[in-house]
């Protein structure tokens, strides 16, 4: 049998482990010793642990001459393995000349460039730093000068602009490099190694990049200069630089991300002051903008400030974080139980800067992480939380805010915002009266403010920020930026646990909101409880289901022969989105929007109604205690020719989603055309018919007829606008109705008896008296109501019926959106004409149908124009059930999956193969 080679593998790390798992293969080889670098503390190199598993020989030399003299005993150990071939895979230490050439083949070393060019140790660094074309690597006989021994072979590769350090290093440099180590090794074997001696023409020595002081960047540089020093250091130890503060202060920073910009400079950007750069730089919506003496532009993308990686975007946002540094002792003593559990996890040692991710944890160590914390600690840290929080520092910081706390979600938890307590419903509840942008609370811009005035008593109950364009244009920066930063980095199931979290969070505090609600819109406050605010719940535990259902679909199209060709299509989120919402169920709303637009994974804004914004600031609060990150979702108070008219108007906004009146929708539109043709979907006012045969069940048709009308005191946009009894049964219908009509509590919403309050605001009560005046003057009868109701402070609208009124009167056709129930009698012999006087009106939002007869009842659902059908009931909406109207109601769809296609937009992809 041949004699095998005995090599001697000397070196470190995975790179030198795979080349000795590589090597292990061969049958003519030998590994008979593996020369490597002792423990730090408890962790051994990768190339020990992999010898000791293969029963190989190891030997950890902490360095192997002093004063420049091999040491004896190591001498002795090398040379008691007898290697016939060492082999250098990757090799930080210096090895003395006894060794290099104590085997009797000599010593074959990997270098990462192609010699003679970048000799040193930095040399990848530099392939990109002088901006080469190609780079690549080289194994070369060791000799006693630095990279200068002679080629073994070489490969290389064509340098991409989307190159780093990092990314020549993992796809090109490492795997072919180890496949080349036991290439160089079989050509040894086999005698067929040359020995090419290398020329000194191009050669170059490269300073050591581990040295900090050539990690400063020089910013008085080309813009293409600039960029290749930012990625020859990205991502270890990336490039240095200094910010000059307004304060006279210095901070220095570590560059990443770079990228030439030539879409050149921005107009929306603060300016950052660094030392060395007579040009501009600026923070905008993409990073850090810095312009080269040469008038080009590079975009950095992240910033290391300290020991946290952020999107240089939220610099500014960053700059105001308040980071915790007065650790008590105890706090301390609990750092380090911490950091014992993330030793314990990434088996190694932890500082700091320990990147949980970058240590290769996987999703199992988040999970055992999470679950070690909360029983140490007792908090109620979630999953999510660590992707956010993936820095040592950053994640002892956040629990260390936790355990200050109390626990995260804490009701008692204050945050920072001015508020006005609300001592209603035997409770004080703290309500937020700034705007809520980038996950805080600030004033308005230009300080003005909203009175709120309780429809109940008509007393100013407190005064809120009014936004103007200019903190819309804020609140829209702020979620461009986390559109395209870290809500980017949540992925759909993790959007979804922060849904089910405020979900939970609403529902603890349903009583608070629903007091809100009825104190601030008059809603009676069982109704509030159930249905405005309940079905809020439902709607973001809905909608949280959906985030990781998102799908497209493949779809068979002819391929161009003779290939094949795969098409298929991505749902994506559509960016910055804009939602603006009427004043009669402000939470539900807002909810029924928002849920379905950020379960889609947009970010948003939104303008609640002028009148009754409260319920809407208190869930901004929420939605900080729920975990959202800052600019997702953000809440601006304000007026619609004002903030609302520059939301529809704002060119980053690319989606609008609108409840309100049909004149206000068709306003909005054109505005959506005129900025930047953005998509809205539109749900406005209705005229809903509401059909009752003489065959219905006349108990049940009374008593939804009258919720059809009365329900949430008719400020309900699918109310019944128009009533069509049958002949047969009209008067007896009239006389049931006013009989519970004349029985019906009116009175404090926050009464639990109450079944009727007050309407929500002064003018929208003003104008339901006009509303009743004109239909008298037309000469429908006035059977019931029509006014104030007597002796009573407050919007209070006396429930109404009008009798004998005909198609052509402006009752017939105009919506009141409040208690007025406006009846009209029909013939049952008549069907067609029925369906034609149903139709006879430009709304389209719902209708509804009383019969025994399912014949009749179907006939009516396939020939009424409206979005949305009852037959045999009222008023029942499910948040699984799409919601919207046809003609001058709008279009698009709240609730139900269809929702979820408003705030989404289909990539088609085509690939041929
Ligand atoms: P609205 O007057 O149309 O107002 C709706 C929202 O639009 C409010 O926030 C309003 O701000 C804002 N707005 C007004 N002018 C604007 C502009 N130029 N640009 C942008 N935004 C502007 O309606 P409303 O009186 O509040 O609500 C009642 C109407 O809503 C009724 O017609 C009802 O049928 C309809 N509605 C429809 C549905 C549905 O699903 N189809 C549901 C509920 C209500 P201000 O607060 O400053 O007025």
């Amino acid at each position: 049998m041949a004699l095998k080679m005995r090599i001697a593998i000397i070196g470190q790390s995975n790179f030198a482990a795979d080349v000795l798992e590589l090597l292990l293969d061969r049958p003519n080889i030998q590994i008979v010793g593996v020369f490597t670098i002792p423990d730090r503390g408890s962790r051994e190199d990768i190339l020990a642990t992999t010898a000791i598993i293969h029963n190989i020989p190891v030997f950890k030399f902490a360095c192997w001459r002093r004063k420049g003299v091999a040491l004896p005993e190591v001498l002795e150990q090398y040379k008691s393995v007898g290697a016939t071939l060492n082999v250098l895979p990757f090799c930080s230490q210096f090895i003395p000349m006894e060794v290099i050439d104590g085997a009797l083949l000599g010593s074959i070393c990997y270098h990462p460039s192609i010699l003679p060019r970048h000799r040193g140790a930095s040399a990848i660094s530099w392939t990109l730093i002088e901006g080469d074309e190609v780079a690549g690597f080289s194994i070369f006989w060791a000799d006693d000068g630095l990279d200068t021994g002679p080629l073994l072979l070489t490969r290389q590769t064509n340098l991409e602009p989307t190159d780093t350090l990092d990314t020549i290093y993992k796809r090109f440099l490492y795997p072919e490099g180890v496949k080349a180590m036991g290439v160089a090794v079989d050509m040894v074997a086999s005698g067929v190694a040359p020995k090419i001696i290398q020329t000194e023409v191009g050669a170059t020595y490269d300073p050591a990049m581990f040295k900090t002081e050539n990690q400063v960047i020089n910013l008085q540089a080309t813009a293409e200069k600039i960029w290749n020093f930012v990625r020859g250091l990205d991502s270890v130890p990336g490039a240095i630089a200094t910010v000059l503060h307004e304060n006279g202060t210095e901070e220095q920073i570590r560059l990443f991300g770079a990228h030439l910009y030539s879409a050149g400079p921005v107009s929306k950007g603060k300016f950052l002051r660094l030392r060395g750069l007579t040009k501009t730089a600026w923070i905008h919506s993409g990073g850090l903008l810095i312009e080269g003496t040469d008038g080009a532009f590079v975009n950095i993308r992240r910033i290391k400030r300290g020991t946290k990686v952020i999107n240089a975007s939220e610099w500014f946002k960053q700059a105001e974080d308040q980071s915790i540094t007065d650790f008590s002792e105890d706090e301390l003593v609990k750092r380090s139980l911490v950091a014992g559990i993330w030793k314990a996890i990434l088996k190694e040692d932890v500082d700091s800067s320990t990147d949980f991710f970058a240590s290769g944890a996987g999703s199992m160590d988040v999970v055992r992480l999470v679950e070690e914390v909360k029983e140490t600690f007792d908090v109620p840290l979630q999953n999510e939380q660590v992707f956010m929080a993936p820095v040592f520092e950053e994640f002892f910081s956040l629990l260390v805010r936790f355990l200050r706390q109390g626990s995260a979600y804490s009701d008692d938890q204050q945050l920072n915002f001015q508020a006005f307590t609300l001592k209603a419903n035997k409770r004080e509840i703290r309500v937020p009266t700034q705007l809520f942008i980038n996950g805080e609370f600030v004033d308005a811009d230009s300080q003005r403010t909203l009175e709120i005035v309780n429809p109940t008593n008509e007393e100013v109950l407190c005064r809120v920020a009014c936004a103007s364009a200019t903190d819309v244009d804020k609140a829209v920066q702020a979620a461009h930026s986390a559109f395209y930063g870290s809500w980017r980095q949540i992925t759909p199931r993790q959007r979804g646990q922060l849904m089910l979290n405020l979900a939970d969070l609403m529902e603890r505090n349903k009583e608070e909101l629903a007091t809100i609600e009825s104190v601030d819109s008059g809603a009676v406050y069982t109704l509030a409880l159930k249905t405005h605010v309940g079905m809020s719940i439902e709607a973001w535990r809905y909608f949280a289901g959906w985030c990781d259902k998102i799908q497209g679909n493949t779809i068979p199209v002819n391929p161009a022969r003779p290939n094949n060709v795969l098409t298929f299509t991505r749902k994506e989120p559509i960016g910055v989105c804009g939602l603006i919402t009427p004043w009669n169920y402000p939470l539900m709303m807002l909810s029924w929007k928002m849920a379905a637009c950020i379960a889609a994974g947009n970010t948003c804004l939104i303008k609640p109604a002028q009148t009754c914004p409260l319920t809407a600031l208190k869930f901004a609060e929420l939605t900080v205690r729920a975990g959202f990150p800052p600019g997702v979702i953000n809440v601006l108070p304000g007026k619609g020719s004002d903030a609302g008219q520059a939301v529809a108007d704002h060119e980053l906004v690319r989606k609008l989603g609108f409840t309100g009146s049909t004149p206000i929708g068709k306003h909005i539109m054109k505005s959506c055309a005129d900025s930047n043709l953005k998509k809205c979907s539109l749900e406005l006012g209705g005229k809903s018919p509401l059909i009752i045969f003489a065959d219905c069940d006349m108990d049940k048709a009374v008593r939804h007829g009258m919720s059809s009308v009365f329900f949430n005191k008719g400020e309900n946009c699918i109310a019944a606008g128009r009533l069509f009894v049958e002949d047969r049964i009209h008067d007896e219908f009239i006389r049931r109705v006013l009989k519970d009509l004349r029985t019906m509590t009116i009175g404090d919403p926050l009464d639990r008896s109450t079944a009727h309050g007050p309407q929500n605001h002064k003018a929208h009560f003003d104008k339901l008296l006009e509303f009743c005046r004109r239909g008298v003057d037309e000469g429908a009868k006035l059977v019931y109501g029509g006014c104030r109701v007597p002796h009573l402070k407050g919007y209070f609208f006396t429930p109404t019926v009008f009798t004998n009124v005909t198609d052509d009167m402006f009752i017939a056709q105009e919506e009141s959106f409040g208690p007025i129930m406006i009846i009209s009698k029909f013939n049952g012999s008549d069907v067609d004409s029925l369906m034609q006087r149903a139709n006879r009106t430009e709304y389209g939002l719902a209708s509804g149908v009383f019969t025994k007869d399912i014949g009749k009842a179907l006939n009516f659902a396939d020939r009424i124009e409206a979005g949305t059908v009852f037959v045999n009931l009222y008023n029942k909406t499910d948040v699984a059930a799409p919601f919207g109207g046809f003609k001058q109601s709008g279009y698009g769809k709240d609730l139900g999956q269809e929702a979820l296609n408003e705030y989404l937009k289909t990539k088609c992809v085509t690939v041929e193969y």
